[in-house]
């Protein structure tokens, strides 16, 4: 069975909803994960920091304006009235969800519950559009069988286990529509996979049933060798490897989730990049083939934090970077980039939740200094082979650009360096015209 992911501007209006059931209505099993309706999210998380900040009127306004956008959905959406009806009961459902949460003190939990909204909204409104135009559809409740544990990781065992269970107790149908994005926690709360989820959600359940692959549907063409949102002529990617298809989405590439890829290259299940509005193009796959040497292409991060630590003790002394990255670990602050000089060691971290008692104790250990706002810029292919000239090739590229940090021979797949995000898109430029020869 396939498993087939639909991003938000692929079931953003109830034209895309109807072009999304003419790709999937081929009569062949699968399993859909659907994303909300495009803007849906921002607009829940918007409402949510409204409410934080107890600024409740104008949370009022925001749930009022998302929610008549809905009833015109609907009204587009069905053709006959009793459908109509069912529609708008869905919407009512998940609205008064929402302004349960608008009076009375604000949680973690109400936050979390307001985000789902936009899933749930958008899989029952489309599953019901399916049985409308006769097609053999059921839902499968997330909630059910998508779960995270204490670290915030992905449960696996739990949903290969309740993935079976659900779709056995749901029953036989052709097509399978469920919600992505959203969880349960280690708590047993409804809790979601951080933004872009649902990609990942794709994956985990491709892997929990051994799908024969995975497709992520989006509004592009597939993996472009240049993020397309701030270079001009990009190009497309027919192939590329599970590895540097990782790098890449974990440096910051928006058309993957960071997380995406890591299930579907443990049970080896390629992944299929799509375009809703052209689905006849091949798109981009992901395997674990190497797609041969040479570079690839590049991505950026932003939001990162450049921590130096500096400190005479760390002369010729053993054990000192096991204590700096304690500190990192006891916070449980993962740590991307890292370089070392005699004296200092350079690290970044792109969670700055506890960034403030990090500084504390790292203050123990020499003199700290940090540089915010900044971007990873990592630059993937398959170096082995291309050795000698690799590392020349990319500095000759950002001549000109002022580099805080490099760091190369951590793997065969990437080099990354480290510029203010000031520089972010000049250097993307740079190594579009000067690296990956887009050809401007
Ligand atoms: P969806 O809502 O379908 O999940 P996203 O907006 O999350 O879609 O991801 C698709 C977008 O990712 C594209 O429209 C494009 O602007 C952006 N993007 C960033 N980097 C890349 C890249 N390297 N290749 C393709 N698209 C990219
Ligand atoms: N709707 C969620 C978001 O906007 C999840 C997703 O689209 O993948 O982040
Ligand atoms: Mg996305």
């Amino acid at each position: 069975m396939k498993v087939l992911k639909f991003g938000g501007t692929s079931v953003g209006s109830p034209e895309n909803m109807r072009a999304v059931m003419e790709i999937i209505t081929d009569r062949e099993q699968k399993i859909v994960v659907l994303s909300a309706m495009s803007g849906t999210t921002n607009a829940l998380v918007e409402i949510a920091g409204l409410l934080w900040k107890k600024n409740r009127d104008t949370a009022g306004m925001s749930i009022g304006k998302l929610e008549s956008g809905y009833k015109q959905v609907v009204n587009e959406l069905f053709n006959f009235d009793e459908n109509k009806i069912e529609g708008l009961k869905i919407i009512d459902a998940s609205f008064n969800t929402i302004k349960s949460f608008t009076s009375g003190k604000f949680t973690q939990t109400g936050e979390n519950s307001i985000l789902a909204q936009g899933e749930l909204i958008s899989t029952q409104l489309f599953a019901l559009m399916m049985k409308e135009n006769g097609h053999d559809v059921k839902l499968l409740p997330a909630l059910d069988f998508m779960k995270i544990d204490e670290d915030k990781s992905a449960d696996t065992q739990f949903i290969r286990q309740n993935t079976a269970k659900v779709i056995a107790e749901t029953g036989q149908a052709t097509y399978y529509i469920t919600q992505g994005y959203i969880c349960l926690n280690a708590e047993g709360e409804i809790d979601n996979l951080q933004r872009g989820g649902s990609d990942y959600t794709a994956s985990l359940i491709g892997a929990a049933i051994d799908a024969e692959e995975i497709q992520i549907w989006t509004d592009i063409d597939g993996f472009h060798n240049n993020d397309p949102r701030y270079v001009e002529n990009t190009r497309k990617i027919e192939q590329i490897s599970f590895n540097e298809a990782a790098e890449l989405a974990y440096f910051g590439a928006k058309i993957l989730h960071p997380q995406t890829v890591f299930p579907a290259r443990v049970h080896n299940i390629p992944v299929r990049l799509k375009n809703t509005m052209n689905p006849s193009d091949s798109g981009t796959l992901i395997t674990s083939e190497s797609s041969g040497a040479g570079i690839k292409a590049v991505a950026a991060k932003d939001g990162i934090t450049a921590i130096k630590i500096r400190s005479d003790r760390m002369l010729m002394a053993y054990g000192f970077l096991k204590r700096i990255f304690e500190v990192f670990e006891a916070y449980k602050t993962p740590i991307d980039m890292i370089s070392t000089s005699e004296v200092a060691v350079s690290l970044t971290v792109d969670n700055t939740e506890h960034l403030k008692k990090i500084l504390d104790e790292l203050d123990k250990y020499g003199s700290v200094e940090i540089n915010e706002n900044m971007s990873i810029i990592c630059i993937v292919g398959d170096i082995l082979g291309e050795e000698k000239g690799f590392a020349s090739k990319v500095f000759n590229a950002l001549d000109g650009i002022p580099i805080r940090m490099i760091s190369y021979g951590g793997s065969r797949y990437n080099i990354s360096v480290l510029v203010p995000n000031s520089h972010k898109e000049s250097t993307l430029r740079a190594l579009s015209k000067n690296l990956l020869n887009n050809g401007h």
